[in-house]
């Protein structure tokens, strides 16, 4: 018997996570796709003040409920759709990972199945891992756009329980049109297994003007789940607070899944602090989006492979050994991710100064290797 006694499955597999280096050795970090500006100081002061007042009542547990939150995270969302979101619609936890493993823990499970296409989020297998339940993988076509007819085979064949579908796609930064959603909802939803549609909205707050979001789509899909975080637009990702929107029944269900007063009162006190900041904290989001764009018209007249982003990453290829390109990167002080289709990798949109950073180390990556 190996030690630790290890469940079987997990031997040998190594935990999930990006590198994380020092600052002061890799000054420009574009791999975990984190908003590059922190919080004013006005806003520290907020924050510092709110968690000082949830301290002085730490012996107490928190509110189970964070009704408070609920609220706050309905009006934000609001924003979003023209039906509203309302409280009893809100689900929050440490992080949008948190949340969607408790969908798989509510709603996957043994002899359960859950389905996504690949390239997508690497977090999703492991869900459906740490729940017994079941993965299948389909696959995007070949510019990382769902096939809509392949997905409604597969839905049809596979009769998912939960179906997960990044919206903006990590790592390919590619949006799903509405109708795509509401083909899936319908599918999902009209045979005997009954599926949840995830839609992951991580990067939802950087998506092009004409792209709508999935929310809009709640009145008419009870089998419909949008997820959002503060860790990206929100540039809290050091916060820990994700959430979702879905019908009343769905967070319920979630709460029979949950530990106990899994959000403590120092989250639940900051994130209402940093709520009250939202114009300042996604004020950057319209000038991120600009350098986006500008970052794929300048690879695309590098001559690369580039993918449509309406997210904060870019997807760029394609090279013979990406592994090369990315260790170069790094020994000019560049970051970046090692991730995707084989021969492509992700970059993050930074500050200016650090996107001039990564187009040099680029250029003098490709001009040593030429
Ligand atoms: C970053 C990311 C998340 C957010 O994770 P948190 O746990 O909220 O920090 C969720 N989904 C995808 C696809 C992501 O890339």
């Amino acid at each position: 018997m190996s030690w630790p006694p290890l469940r079987e499955e997990l031997r040998g597999i190594e935990p999930y996570g990006a590198p994380q280096l020092p600052i002061d050795l890799v000054p420009v970090q574009l791999n975990v796709n984190e908003n590059p500006y922190g919080p004013s100081a006005a806003c520290i002061a907020d924050i510092a003040a709110a968690a000082s007042e949830a301290a002085a009542t730490l012996n107490r547990y928190p509110d189970r409920e964070f009704v408070a939150l609920r609220q706050v995270l309905a009006w934000y969302l609001s924003s979003d759709t023209p039906a509203g979101i309302v409280p009893e619609q809100v689900w929050a936890a440490n992080g949008s990972n948190e949340v969607m493993l408790q969908l798989l823990q509510a709603f996957g499970g043994p002899g359960r199945t859950a389905v996504s296409f690949a390239p997508t989020y690497s977090m999703y297998p492991e869900y459906a891992r740490d729940t017994h339940t079941r993965w299948v993988a389909g696959r995007r076509a070949d510019d990382f756009a769902l096939d809509l007819d392949a997905a409604r085979d597969l839905v049809k064949t596979e009769q998912p329980n939960v179906i997960l579908l990044p919206s903006p796609n990590n790592p390919t930064g590619t949006a799903l049109p509405p109708d795509a959603v509401a083909m899936l909802c319908e599918t999902a939803g009209g045979n005997d297994v009954s599926g949840i549609v995830v839609v992951d909205e991580a990067y939802g707050e950087f998506r092009r003007a004409d792209v709508p979001s999935a929310l809009e789509l709640l009145p008419s899909y009870r089998n419909l789940v949008v997820t959002r975080t503060m860790s990206k637009a929100f540039a809290g990702a050091g916060l820990r607070l994700g959430y979702l929107a879905a019908a009343p029944e769905i967070c319920d269900a979630i709460r029979i899944v949950r530990l106990p007063y899994h959000l403590s009162a120092v989250t639940q006190a900051v994130a209402l602090a940093a709520l009250r900041h939202a114009p300042e904290l996604l004020g950057k989001v319209d000038e991120l989006r600009r350098e986006r764009d500008a970052l794929v018209v300048w690879l695309r007249d590098e001559g690369y492979d580039v993918a449509d982003s309406d997210a904060n990453f870019v997807l760029f290829g394609r090279f013979a050994d990406r592994h090369a390109v990315w260790q170069g990167l790094l020994d000019r002080g560049v970051l970046i991710r090692e991730t995707g289709p084989d021969g492509w990798l992700r970059v993050s949109v930074g500050t200016p100064e650090e996107m001039a950073a990564f187009r040099s180390a680029l250029t003098d990556v490709n001009g040593e290797r030429a």
